[in-house]
């Protein structure tokens, strides 16, 4: 090959090269307008259809979010630590939040077994819920757990799985980096998917009523009417402790549980004062968030249920 041919070989060389991008630009970005069109499509049809699809108020919010082409990864988790133990109910209590959960888009379910090894009953009852969850276990010391025969506030309950769910938190989420709200959700209590809406307003901790609890109907932060702060409680039970609500009664930002890492629950807490003193740590009275419609809402009911009498258990079952 001689110089001349040598430079006309380049030449059309560059020109295929060229044309080559070109045409390669051109079917990405019709590839694009497809995909653009598709996902239009889709959300006409949801909306034309979403009340014989009888859409969820949560799956609704998904749908405003692809609306306002929102991305899902900019949703905030609301991170829910259950403390769970075997009983003959604890399949129909788990049945019953993990269907509540699904209701929810942005629900991180943190289970935490009393027993020395994850059961085959919580595994699978996890992986049919096809929720996001980590699965942890965290026994309770043999000397704090509550005889048959004692009453329920003799002893601290759930006390080494939270801490098992703040520990897990702390060395997998970033401070600063992840966000998100945590929220100490009992396997027993009968949620409304209306709270987790609520749950997701919060800046710092927020609190509202919780039904059933303590010997009243309902127990609820009082607010003052000027300034729409928490003022005191009504409670069934000292509600002159600092923060006198129910487990139930409240969440707050992960950005405090990273930030305060020694803040646990704990066996030397006084008896009742667990929810106390544990708020103590990121919060002051006058600071609390009311929510559930400046606290006239109930979306929560402390609910306890009865444990069975079973006189034979009929083989082949998994109740
Ligand atoms: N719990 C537990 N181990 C126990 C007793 C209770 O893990 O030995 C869990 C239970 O599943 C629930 C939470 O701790 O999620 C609170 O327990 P319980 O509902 O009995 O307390 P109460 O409602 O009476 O305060
Ligand atoms: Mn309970």
């Amino acid at each position: 090959m001689d110089h001349y041919e040598n430079r006309k070989f380049k030449r059309y060389l560059g020109y295929f090269l060229i044309l080559s991008s070109i045409l390669i630009f051109w079917k990405i970005m019709t590839i694009e307008k497809d995909n653009g069109l598709l996902i239009g499509d889709l959300k006409d049809r949801l909306r034309i259809y979403q009340y014989k699809l009888h859409l969820t108020p949560q799956q609704m919010i998904l749908l405003n979010m692809l609306e306002n082409d929102k991305h899902l990864d900019d949703m905030p988790f609301i991170y829910a630590i259950t403390p769970t133990y075997y009983r003959y109910v604890q399949k129909a209590e788990l049945t019953k939040i993990s269907q509540t959960l699904m209701l929810v888009p942005n629900i991180h379910w943190i289970v935490v077994e009393d027993s020395e090894e994850k059961t085959a009953l919580v595994t699978n009852l996890i992986a049919e819920s096809g929720l996001k969850v980590t699965h942890l276990t965290a026994k309770t010391p043999p000397f704090e757990k509550l005889k048959a025969k004692d009453p329920r506030w003799k002893r601290h309950r759930g006390v080494e799985q939270r801490n098992k769910g703040l520990s897990w938190l702390r060395s997998n989420m970033q401070l600063g980096k992840d966000k998100g709200y945590v929220y100490f959700m009992d396997d027993d209590n009968t949620y409304s998917i209306k709270l987790f809406s609520e749950i997701m307003k919060i800046k710092k901790v927020g609190v509202w009523p919780v039904g059933l609890v303590g010997g009243f109907s309902v127990e609820t932060p009082v607010l003052n009417r000027e300034t729409g702060k928490v003022e005191s409680y009504k409670s069934g039970w000292k509600p002159q402790r600092p923060f006198a609500i129910d487990m139930a009664g409240f969440a707050l930002s992960l950005d405090l549980i990273l930030a305060k890492p020694y803040a646990n629950f704990s066996y030397k807490m006084d008896k009742g004062f667990q929810e106390s003193q544990f708020l103590s740590y990121f919060t002051t009275k006058e600071e609390l968030e009311p929510l559930a419609d400046n606290c006239t809402k109930v979306y929560v009911w402390h609910t306890r249920t009865e444990n069975p009498v079973v006189r034979a258990e009929v083989k082949g079952y998994e109740v």
